[in-house]
């Protein structure tokens, strides 16, 4: 990873490429999507009924806390992405595209 938001094009160790086309990431950002909402509602839950904080600081939660969730957990997404394409044999060196298509 070279930096929260962007892949290194190519591995430094076994040189694949990560990312063969354009928004090949897109399913990282599928299994953010699905992830945020369940601590989203335990956290509602928590604060709603247990803690009974304030309206105010209720809203403020339920607006930050979804982003803060996603940007914390988007890298590792990234990687279960890069996985997943692994898995489905997208992922392999510059040398060896030409044989895999
Ligand atoms: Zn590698």
């Amino acid at each position: 990873m070279k930096n929260w938001f962007e892949v290194k094009p190519t591995c430094p160790v076994c040189h694949v490429r990560f990312e063969r086309s354009p928004g090949e990431g897109t399913g990282a950002m599928i299994i953010v999507l699905s992830l945020v909402p369940l601590p989203m509602i335990l956290l509602f839950i928590l604060l709603f009924n247990v803690w009974n904080v304030a309206l105010p600081v209720l809203l403020i939660a339920m607006i930050l806390a979804p982003i803060v969730l996603a940007l914390l957990i988007y890298r590792h997404a990234r990687g279960v992405w890069v996985s997943v394409i692994f898995l489905s044999g997208g992922l392999y060196t510059d040398e060896e595209k030409p044989l895999k298509q």
